[in-house]
């Protein structure tokens, strides 16, 4: 490694989230920036193979998808309607570019935004990152 080449290691619940976000956009552990934060395609490494920070606290859910699924269709709606507006392509062209351009974005950006939902939980200390459980959360589940 050469260096903490993004700055400073962050405590959990700093609240520095916007460096934490984009370590995550950088699919990097969003304490040191350093170690990878996934294992495979969307999978999240236990621990930072760097700094040894546990990242398996996080909940990103459904929420990396929904993020993806707001930026890509806002990028692909705007350039139906602005390709509709200025040039009117053919139908073959729509039917092929746009999905085949959403396809490929949404697979892009799937991975940096779940690692920018795991910083942005790991900034916050949310899911058990940062603050120890506390003993009456445990009789929730009960
Ligand atoms: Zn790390």
């Amino acid at each position: 490694m050469s260096g903490n080449r993004i700055g400073k290691t962050l405590a959990a619940g700093s609240g520095d989230w916007k460096r934490a976000v984009m370590r995550g956009l950088g699919c990097r552990c969003p304490a040191c920036g350093e170690g990878r934060a996934f294992s495979s395609y969307l999978k999240v490494r236990p621990a930072c193979d760097a700094c040894g920070q546990e990242l398996h606290h996080h909940r990103a859910d459904d929420f990396p998808p929904y993020l993806t699924i707001f930026v890509v269709g806002k990028f692909v709606g705007t350039g139906i309607y602005i390709s509709e507006m200025h040039y009117e392509p053919a139908l073959w062209f729509h039917m092929s570019v746009w999905p085949l351009l959403t396809l490929v974005l949404a697979l892009a950006l799937l991975q940096p935004m779940k690692g920018a939902v795991v910083g942005l939980q790991y900034a916050l200390g949310m899911h058990g990152f940062g603050a120890p459980v506390p003993a009456s959360r445990n009789d929730e589940n009960e």
